[in-house]
């Protein structure tokens, strides 16, 4: 296998050191195959916040694979699947099952491509939207990490065509759309970045993206792989208050299997093949295992309100790991949504890719390796996010937070202690 993984984030190509086998996992713990345990913070890079082998979602696997795992024909599942996804995201008004955000976002930018008859699309610099041709410049995540954001192998004629500009920068998405919004099919954005560790949108952000984009009759693409039923039950389109005209999802979907939907406006949707004439297929697209781990997922997060439990313990490891770097002097920056976090090596604010791109990325390197010594499980690199699931305990935290302050205490302080800022 190539570098030993299947997925390039999952090598410590940026923190030196081979990943741990993963053997086995539960709620929130995850063992090595060398028996180790560890409180895991990945979540299989967001998709368990039920945490592992959720109960629930492992019956559902089980039960229905006894009755055949695929069809290749329509099943009343998808129809139960369907309905959880439009109650929490009414404005996905028609849906399609792929079986990846990579999968979403490139369908949906080609659905954007031939609504409009446009060719141009405008991304953030380090959001990533999965590995397609047309957004692999500038992109986030594994490329970032192992410094490729061009990638090689996509034509430059594609290339070309994306368009890129730093988050939470109205003043350049102006000056752009203004220049060539007439050019442009869609603007595609994570509306919480979560691909260059965790960057908020600033409160006038994702407002401005809705009004330039109609403006300019682009469409507004709301890539929610990582924040759909994540931030908030509706995702970060309920957090915010932002109606995109299509979006993505992925990894929480799927309740851990392979899986991403796309959808939106019924006037767009209606383009997809086979009521019009923008082609897409998949030949386990929709798979009766997949969907029926995702409707056990969605079912579970709709009986009572997880995001208060998820905002709670959000808060109190924010806290955890802000008063870690204050008392052993680190300057260091924590941002979350939630669930979501990250904590960036550097004073901050973290508001853009650049201001991420200041963080300390040996010291990362070093408080990864002391996090995973003692039994923490965080990403192999600065540039992603933390996940915490709902089977994470105040107590888990409190000795993250316990493990945080040893891990600081270890590592070289290099500058004097300075006043921290913090960014929500
Ligand atoms: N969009 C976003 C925002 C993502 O975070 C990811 C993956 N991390 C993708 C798209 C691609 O999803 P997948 O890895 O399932 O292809």
């Amino acid at each position: 296998m190539v570098g030993g993984v299947n997925s390039p984030v999952r090598s410590f190509k940026a923190v030196g050191g081979h990943p741990r086998f993963a053997s086995r996992a539960k709620g929130s713990r995850v063992w090595d195959v060398d028996g180790k345990e560890y409180i895991d913070y990945l979540g299989s890079w967001g998709p368990l916040i039920l945490g592992h082998a959720a109960p629930q979602v492992v019956a559902a696997i089980r039960e229905t694979a006894k009755r055949g795992t695929s069809y290749g024909a329509p099943t009343e599942l998808e129809i139960r699947f369907a309905r959880l996804i439009q109650e929490a995201f009414p404005s996905m008004e028609l849906i399609r099952l792929v079986n990846s955000g990579t999968e979403a976002a490139m369908s949906a930018l080609r659905l954007a491509r031939g609504f409009t008859g446009r060719d141009f699309i405008v991304k953030f610099e380090g959001c990533y939207h999965g590995h397609a041709d047309s957004v692999l410049t500038k992109a986030g995540s594994g490329p970032l990490t192992l410094g490729v954001p061009n990638s090689a192998g996509v034509p430059a004629a594609t290339a070309t065509q994306t368009l890129t500009i730093p988050f939470n920068d109205v003043g350049a998405l102006e000056a752009l759309m203004k220049a060539r919004g007439q050019e442009i099919a869609a603007v595609i954005v994570e509306p919480v970045a979560g691909n260059c560790g965790v960057i908020p949108p600033e409160p006038d952000f994702l407002p401005a993206l809705r009004q330039l984009t109609t403006r300019s009759g682009a469409l507004l693409l709301l890539d929610e792989v990582i924040t759909g039923f994540r931030v908030a039950h509706g995702g970060a389109q309920a957090l915010y208050g932002i109606q995109p005209d299509i979006t993505c999802l992925g990894k929480i979907i799927g309740g851990g299997l392979p899986m991403g939907v796309y959808g939106g406006r019924r006037d767009i949707m209606t383009q997809v093949a086979p009521l019009g004439s923008v082609y897409q297929a998949g030949t386990l697209s929709g798979n009766p295992i997949t969907v029926a781990a995702g409707v056990a997922t969605l079912e579970t997060l709709k009986g009572r309100d997880w995001y208060n439990q998820l905002e709670n313990l959000g808060a109190q490891l924010e806290g955890e790991l802000s008063n870690a770097a204050e008392e052993t002097g680190i300057p260091a920056t924590v941002n979350r949504v939630g669930s979501m976090f990250c904590c960036f090596f550097t004073e901050g604010p973290v508001r853009d890719l650049a201001s991420a791109q200041r963080s300390d990325t040996k010291r990362y390197a070093q408080y990864f390796h002391a996090m995973l010594e003692q039994g923490i499980n965080l990403s192999p690199s600065q540039f992603e996010a933390g996940f915490i699931s709902t089977a994470h305990t105040q107590d888990d935290i409190a000795r993250t937070g316990l493990a945080a302050r040893t891990a600081l205490k270890s590592l070289p302080v290099s500058r004097p202690k300075g006043r921290r800022k913090k960014t929500r």
